[in-house]
């Protein structure tokens, strides 16, 4: 592997002091882990995006100058260094460097506050967040960030070879949309103005232009939610299909999921070694099942459950964790959902809507269902819901003008890697989370 940022530099990466390359001279850049220092001997553990390496220096064969610099390093000076490559069985990796010249492009300050050696879990999760921007430099952030670079480019090509139409809607909206209480509230040239909470209208809006949109999209909560589940700035995978109904709506999540799986299982699978994670594929179709039965299993786990409200907390972990492969909760009730929910024809006390649930206590994943596209229908449930139709001037006026039928859905982008990746917490799905306490760095 060569890089041709400047030879003088770096020439290979720490990857590349294996064994294989035995009495290879490279050049490695990268950032000084740890330092072990022996007195007549010093190990250095150097670190690069492509791993770790050891680089020993005995003072009785290594050049004055070199153990002088080497002597005075400090945890996470940025160095390059240049030596030959000795495979030695003793090493973790089965080769170390020893060094003939040494060059830091940083000497790092005393102290370095996240001791990246220490296994995350004895590390205080206060101090991770607090420094994030020296935090990220565990590989283990590395790894769970390379996965979600795959999962959001599968996500890309699966919609992609479907024959979708990425959409890009916008973020800054006019107060007044039905999110209410949770929206964060800006000044936009002195006019009120909110982030979006959901593109939902917009992509609607788009299928009179694409038919068969989707797009990785930013939403903001104003939620003081303190779960393992909730940030207050998340991106959503939005989809939404014109002549679709709810029934494909599931198809087309089951696709996406299991593709999503298979790749992450081929591309990532040395990620999925270090989260230790194993994945299995789920088999389609997943299964569905009512709102009213999710209640009954909920009941019959022994747990409280008012039947005619949405689900708590403790219900939906419960009923995730009642599953080992995602499954879909469907037909919620009407008052439990949005006013652009259809209603099933049978019974308009019920909605064709659905979310899908993430098993082993991950919990939803994605709302969703067929919508409804006739002006009056859509009129009157914005009525119902108690808002004032002078609210949704735009979004209202469209179905006036020719609105096909149609169903989508909105899938949380990090839940859905705190699932895959096996998270205790969304927060770390997040290069740079924000919860209601962490809004720096
Ligand atoms: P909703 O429209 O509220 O159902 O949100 C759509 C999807 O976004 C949900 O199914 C979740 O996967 C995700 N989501 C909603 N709220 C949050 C949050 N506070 N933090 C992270 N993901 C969220
Ligand atoms: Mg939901």
């Amino acid at each position: 592997m060569t890089y041709a940022i400047n030879p003088e530099w770096r020439t290979h990466t720490t990857f590349d002091v294996n064994s294989e390359n035995d009495g290879l001279e490279v050049i490695i850049g990268g950032w000084v882990q740890q330092i072990r220092d022996k007195g007549k001997l010093i190990f250095l553990t150097i670190r690069d995006q492509s791993g770790l390496c050891q680089v020993t220096l005995h003072e009785a064969e290594t050049n004055s100058n070199v153990w002088k610099t080497c002597k005075d390093l400090t945890i996470e000076t940025v160095v390059s260094i240049k030596g030959v490559v000795k495979a030695d069985p003793r090493s973790k990796l089965g080769a170390e460097l020893t060094p003939s010249s040494i060059k830091v492009h940083s000497l790092a300050a005393l102290k370095f506050p996240i001791d990246l050696t220490k296994k995350k879990t004895q590390m205080d999760i206060d101090t991770i967040f607090r420094f994030r921007e020296l935090s990220i430099r565990d590989p283990k952030v590395s790894t769970i960030m390379k996965l979600k670079n795959i999962i959001a480019a599968e996500i890309r090509t699966f919609f992609k070879l479907k024959g979708f139409t990425e959409i890009f809607t916008p973020l800054i909206l006019t107060a007044s949309t039905e999110g209410g209480a949770e929206q964060f509230h800006i000044d936009y040239f002195g006019q009120p103005a909110v982030l979006a909470q959901s593109c939902q209208f917009y992509k609607q809006a788009a299928l009179a232009c694409h038919e068969k949109v989707y797009g990785i999209i930013p939403s903001w909560r104003a939620e003081k939610s303190h779960t393992p589940k909730h940030i207050t700035e998340f991106w959503q995978v939005e989809n939404e299909i014109a002549f679709a109904t709810d029934k494909e709506i599931m198809q087309v999540q089951e696709d996406l999921i299991v593709h999503v799986l298979e790749q992450v299982k081929k591309q990532g699978a040395i990620h999925l070694v270090e989260l230790n994670r194993i994945i299995s594929i789920p088999k389609k179709p997943f299964k569905r099942i009512s709102f009213n039965k999710a209640k009954s299993i909920i009941l019959d786990l022994g747990i409280e459950s008012n039947p005619t409200e949405d689900f708590g907390a403790t219900e939906e972990t419960a009923l995730s964790q009642a599953f080992e492969e995602p499954f879909f909760v469907t037909q919620f009730p009407s008052q439990l959902r949005g006013m652009y929910y259809a209603t099933d024809p049978k019974n308009p006390e019920l909605t064709l809507s659905l979310d899908l649930i993430a098993p082993e206590g991950f919990g939803e994943l994605s709302s969703g269902g067929q919508r409804v596209f006739e002006y009056e229908v859509l009129k009157n449930r914005t009525i119902q819901k108690g808002f004032d139709p002078d609210n949704f001037k735009w979004y209202l006026r469209m179905f006036k003008f020719g609105m096909p039928p149609h169903a989508g859905y909105g899938l949380g982008f990090e839940r859905l890697i705190r699932w895959i990746a096996n998270l205790p917490h969304i927060r770390e799905a997040s290069m740079f989370p924000r919860t209601p306490e962490i809004f720096q760095p």
